[in-house]
């Protein structure tokens, strides 16, 4: 069997969290326990959010856990001309069309149409209502006119052309992690035996793939470097699950192979949500900050 590789992929938008330290932990425990290889991965296609300082704290952070990566990390910012390249792949195929709408117009057309027929507006599964599909319709002519006076405009993949040209049926190789043990130094994680998901990428709608202000969305992005770096296995937080449904669509349509995938459980606060920096949770600065040790921190999230 080849060396799995595994990876921790966060966007320095804010400080880690206990969730991003539950994710880092369990991939260098599945990377021990396979004789595998982790890799860094910096998301920081955000330009207004990503912070170079805060990629300076993520570092801090994952060495005062005691976790070690292969250097030098990836950073995504440094590869958009790879991802631009693929949206013009994929422009060429007529995969995807340029979208001139705004949040508002787009709100407005959901509005509209759920007004018309009494029926409430779909939504994807991050909630937001999916895209109506106007953009869609332009005559080329129309979007090229547009593209060339300037006029700002995400990419969208067409689902339905999509999935004539991949037409699946789409599937997730999933893996359980074995645990075996309890306490310090006898705890274990292991990679368990493939299971076989069924995936339905349709429930994206038209999703952004290419954004206004880069030229690519977090599901190219992470498909294309997830095949660029030989990850062959993923694991990572439950919230991103729905997302894998997209993502083996895109590993098709770019002709990549499929990593097997873990999602795992989230941390929640003492509310039973989801941790967000937004929230007010306690990043790992402060929790240090307030004098918790490492092995207490790992101990807390089942990692002695
Ligand atoms: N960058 C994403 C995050 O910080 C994770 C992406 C992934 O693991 O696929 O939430």
């Amino acid at each position: 069997m080849t060396r799995p590789v595994l990876r921790f992929a966060p966007s320095p938008n804010g400080h880690l969290h206990l969730g991003h330290a539950r994710s880092a932990l369990l991939n260098d425990a599945l990377v021990r326990s396979s004789g595998g290889r982790l890799l860094l991965r910096i998301e920081d296609i955000d330009p207004g959010r990503s912070r170079p300082d805060l990629i300076d704290a993520i570092a801090d952070d994952l060495a005062w856990l005691g976790l070690r990566f292969e250097t030098p990390a990836r950073r995504q910012s440094e590869h958009l001309d790879v991802y631009r390249a693929q949206v013009e792949a994929f422009s060429a195929r007529g995969l995807v069309y340029p979208c001139f709408c705004s949040r508002g117009t787009i709100a407005r057309a959901v509005a509209a149409a759920a007004e018309r027929s009494g029926i409430p507006p779909a939504c994807d599964p991050d909630g937001a209502p999916l895209y109506p599909g106007c953009c869609r319709a332009l005559a080329p002519g129309e979007a090229e006119a547009r593209r060339a006076a300037g006029v700002p405009h995400t990419w969208r993949l067409d689902m339905a052309r999509a999935l004539a040209a991949a037409p699946g049926p789409h599937r997730v190789r999933s893996v359980p992690v074995v645990r075996s043990g309890e306490g310090r130094g006898l705890s274990s994680h292991r990679i368990g035996a493939d299971r076989v998901e069924a995936a339905d990428p349709a429930r994206w709608g038209d999703p952004v793939i290419a954004r206004r202000d880069v030229p690519t969305s977090y599901h190219l992005a992470v498909v294309m470097d997830d095949a660029a770096q030989g990850v062959t296995h993923v694991v990572r937080g439950a919230d991103l699950r729905a997302s894998t449904d997209l993502h083996v669509l895109l590993q098709a349509l770019i002709g990549v192979p499929s990593p097997r995938y873990h999602h795992h459980e989230l941390v929640l606060d003492e509310a039973g949500a989801k941790l967000a920096k937004s929230r007010g949770s306690r990043s790992l600065a402060d929790l240090r900050a307030a004098g918790e040790s490492p092995a207490s921190l790992r101990e807390r999230l089942g990692f002695p």
